[in-house]
């Protein structure tokens, strides 16, 4: 049961601009109060100013005032899995027990809690 985020994250990596990588990725994350959004990888001839389709997603939640996150599906053709710049923005957001998913064109599918890939995540509690 994934609320359609496998379908949504690959429709939005139609969505990707990505003149230089050639790279389509698409993400899908589902909040805590239920609110999906979507992102696709945005990039930037200036490549420093490139961003993940997870981040977008993430942040588009954020600026909308949904802050906690509990599923992220990232689609790609190859099931590429997340970055770790994008684990980092993950773990600001998470809820306890969010899971991220990240899948190919043939539909496999590895899912991971965000623990298992960042194991010791640095979190606003060591802001504290
Ligand atoms: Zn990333």
């Amino acid at each position: 049961m994934d609320n359609g985020l496998r379908e949504k994250a690959k429709e939005a990596s139609t969505k990707a601009y990505s003149p230089y990588s050639k790279a389509k990725v698409g993400s899908a994350v589902e909040t805590s109060d239920g609110k999906i959004f979507l992102g696709c990888n945005v990039e930037n001839a200036s490549y420093g100013g490139t961003v993940c389709a997870e981040r977008v997603a993430i942040w588009k939640a954020v600026s909308e005032g949904h802050k906690k996150i509990k599923k992220v599906y990232v689609y790609t053709h190859d099931g590429w899995p997340p970055c770790g710049m994008c684990l980092q923005v993950m773990a600001e957001f998470a809820d306890d027990v969010l899971e991220v998913t990240f899948g190919d064109h043939t539909g496999k599918e590895t899912t991971k809690k965000l623990k298992e890939l960042l194991t010791h995540a640095f979190t606003p509690e060591h802001m504290e």
